[in-house]
């Protein structure tokens, strides 16, 4: 017992090792430094680090560094010059990869929420006057998309963008993690990663929009029935016919000239609906009593 006692604290002293912080080489205690890089020896290598992330957003790495710091993960940030910004890059120890990059992403997702909310008033109006303009494109060929279909577009383009947004940001993380390769320049991850970044927020926004639009749906619903009220009552069968009947034009060309006819005295009884609506509704009036 005693003699083991004693080799076991020989034995320690004999083999504790000496290492390189250079090439990382292991030496016997006796040397205390290294021949090859004429460093000193120390006792103990620092922990190996593990690329984290790249970003040129300042606030996402402060925010993970302070968290980190809650939840005891060492943090080692670098500053690296990129053709108009400062990228950082943060490593943490390799033993702490992979809860470092599980809570990385709840972060990026808190982060993404935060730019939506931050957006100026400007800003919110730019990306809302492009939804619209796109929203005229979609429905040109229609005249009008009824609250509920817009709604569903809204709601089903933005839950495509948040889930490619997801995909896009899960990506540079499993990139980095080397579980699926990257073939691009590390300068592009901080480009996906902010097009990440943005697909969540434009999605969010969509979904927004969506329930916006879907609150409309009431309206529309009551000028329908005022607008159809209207053309029941005012313009029965007969009295369409009474439009135009002493010209002497074809049928075809008599037909139009009596739509336009209506949808102007519609027009003109309910000037707050939409234009685009009254015609829809005048052609679907004119279908029922003609087909
Ligand atoms: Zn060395």
């Amino acid at each position: 017992m005693f003699s083991c006692h004693r080799y076991h604290n020989i034995d320690k002293e004999e083999e504790n090792p000496m290492f390189c912080p250079v090439c990382k080489s292991e030496f016997k205690p006796s040397i205390t430094v290294c021949p090859n890089c004429k460093a000193n020896l120390v006792e103990e290598l620092p922990e190996e680090t593990f690329s984290l992330l790249k970003t040129a957003n300042k606030r996402l790495v402060d925010r993970t560094v302070t968290y980190f710091e809650h939840l005891n993960i060492k943090t080692e940030i670098t500053e690296h010059e990129e053709i108009d910004s400062i990228v950082y890059e943060i490593k943490v120890p390799v033993s702490k990869k992979r809860i470092a990059v599980d809570e990385l992403s709840t972060i990026m997702k808190y982060e993404a929420e935060e730019a939506l909310k931050e957006m100026t008033p400007e800003e919110y109006a730019e990306l809302e006057e492009e939804a619209r303009e796109n929203a005229i494109k979609r429905s040109a060929p229609s005249g009008y998309t009824k609250a509920n279909v817009r709604s569903a577009e809204y709601k089903s383009s933005g839950l495509t963008l948040i889930v490619f947004g997801i995909l896009v940001t899960a990506y540079i993380v499993l990139g980095q993690l080397d579980i699926v390769p990257f073939p691009f320049v590390s300068y592009s991850k901080v480009i996906f990663l902010v097009l990440g970044v943005a697909m969540i927020g434009y999605g969010i926004y969509s979904l927004i929009r969506a329930s916006g639009i879907k609150g409309d749906e009431a309206k529309e619903d009551d000028d329908e029935s005022k607008v159809n009220t209207f053309l029941t009552k005012v313009f029965p069968k007969e009295e369409i016919e009474k439009i135009g009947s002493e010209d002497d034009s074809p049928e075809e060309l008599k037909f139009i000239k009596r739509m336009d006819f209506v949808k102007e005295a519609v027009q003109k009884e309910f000037p707050d609906i939409n234009a685009n609506f009254i015609e829809q509704l005048v052609d679907d009036h004119f279908d029922k009593i003609y087909n």
